[in-house]
C-alpha cells in the first residue's frame, strides 16, 4: 500500500510557526504515525500572510456570526482569508485521507475553541477554528482528529482505522470504480463494519443488495458515506468479541474440543476486559488461517492498519 498523505497543523511538526515562535511537538505524530504516512504541512496563519511573531487572534461571536479577529486590534478579521485558504488547501491537496488538527486554535481548532463576545469577555467553548471548520464542510467523508485528542488510545486507534479504509478505497476503487471493484472492497470490509456498528453492517448489505439501475458515481458516493459512517462509531468490546465469535464459527468443524475452549476462554476473556483484542484476535487468526479461505484471510478486521503501530495492545479500555 502506498503511503497515505495526512494533513496536520504545522506547529504540530515541531516547527515554530505559533504567534509567538513556539511549537506544539506531538511526538506521536512525528515519531510514530510519520513512519508510516506523509504529512503535508499547513500553517494556514502563516500562509494567509501573518508572519511569526505575530499578535494573537480570537474567535469572537458578533452579530451572531463567528469571527477571527485580533485581541488588540478589533479591526483585523481574517476569517475570509482562512477560509480561502481552507478552499485552497482542498483544491490543491486532494490526495490528503486524513486531517490531525492542534487543539484550541481559533483557526485550527476542531472541538472547545473559546467563544468571545464583543466586549472582550469569553461566552464559552463551543466554537471551531474557521480553517478547519471549512475544511471541514468541504470534506465531510476526511477523518479529523484534534492532535490531544489522539492520547486517548480508543479514538486514536478510531481516526487511524478510518484513515488507512479511506486511502484503501481511494486505491482500490475510484480510479475505474466498477460494481464488481465495489463488492471486492467491501468483502474485504464486512467484520471489521460488524464489529464497528451492527446496524450500518445490516445497512450495507441491504444496500448492495440493490445497485441495479443505478449510475456507479452515486453508488460509490453513497457507499463510501456509509463506510465512512459505520466505522465512525468505534469498535466497542462487545462488538469486537460479538465478532470474534461469529468468525470462531468458521473454526466448528476444524479444530478440537480443546481448542474450542481455549478460544472461547480468550474471547469471554477479552468481552470481560481482562485481556487485549489482540489475545484473542492473534489466536483466532492463527487457527483461522489454516483453513487457507482466501475470504477470511482477506478480512481488513485482522488489521485495519500497519501491525507496527501496535494500536491493539493498548485498546483495553473498550
Ligand atoms: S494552530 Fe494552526 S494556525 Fe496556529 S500555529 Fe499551529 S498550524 Fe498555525
Amino acid at each position: 500500500m502506498e503511503k497515505i498523505f495526512l494533513g496536520v497543523s504545522q506547529c504540530l511538526l515541531g516547527e515554530p510557526v505559533r504567534y509567538d515562535g513556539s511549537h506544539k511537538r506531538n511526538s506521536y505524530l512525528t515519531d510514530v504515525l510519520a513512519q508510516h504516512v506523509n504529512f503535508l504541512p499547513i500553517c494556514p496563519e502563516m500562509a494567509i500572510g501573518l508572519g511569526v511573531p505575530r499578535k494573537p487572534i480570537r474567535l469572537v461571536v458578533s452579530a451572531g456570526e463567528e469571527r477571527i479577529r485580533g485581541v488588540e486590534n478589533l479591526a483585523l478579521d481574517v476569517t475570509d482569508a482562512l477560509v480561502q485558504e481552507a478552499e485552497r488547501v482542498v483544491q490543491q491537496m486532494p490526495e490528503i485521507c486524513g486531517y490531525v488538527f492542534t487543539q484550541k486554535s481559533p483557526s485550527c481548532g476542531v472541538y472547545s475553541v473559546k467563544r468571545y463576545g464583543e466586549s472582550g469577555s469569553s461566552i464559552d467553548t463551543r466554537g471551531r477554528g474557521a480553517f478547519a471548520k471549512r475544511f471541514m464542510e468541504l470534506q465531510p467523508l476526511i477523518p479529523v482528529e484534534e492532535a490531544g485528542r489522539l492520547n486517548d488510545a480508543g479514538l486514536r486507534e478510531n481516526f487511524i482505522t478510518r484513515i488507512f479504509a479511506l486511502h484503501d478505497w481511494r486505491q482500490s476503487v475510484t480510479i475505474e470504480p466498477s460494481a464488481k471493484k465495489l463488492i471486492a472492497f467491501y468483502s474485504r470490509y464486512k467484520y471489521q463494519v460488524m464489529a464497528h456498528h451492527v446496524p450500518s453492517y445490516f445497512l450495507i448489505g441491504k444496500f448492495l443488495a440493490n445497485l441495479a439501475g443505478r449510475p456507479i458515481a452515486s453508488i460509490c458516493n453513497e457507499f463510501i458515506q456509509l463506510l465512512m459512517t459505520a466505522l465512525s462509531y468505534p469498535a466497542s468490546r462487545k462488538g469486537n468479541a460479538n465478532t470474534l465469535m461469529h468468525l470462531r464459527g468458521y473454526l466448528k468443524l476444524h479444530i478440537s474440543k480443546l481448542d474450542k475452549e481455549e478460544l472461547s476462554n480468550a474471547i469471554e476473556s477479552y468481552a470481560q476486559g481482562l485481556t487485549p483484542i489482540i489475545v484473542p484476535l492473534t489466536l483466532l487468526k492463527h487457527h483461522l488461517m489454516t483453513l487457507d479461505d482466501p475470504y477470511l484471510k482477506q478480512q481488513t478486521f485482522w488489521a485495519p492498519y500497519p501491525e507496527a503501530l501496535g494500536l491493539r495492545n493498548f485498546v483495553l479500555a473498550q
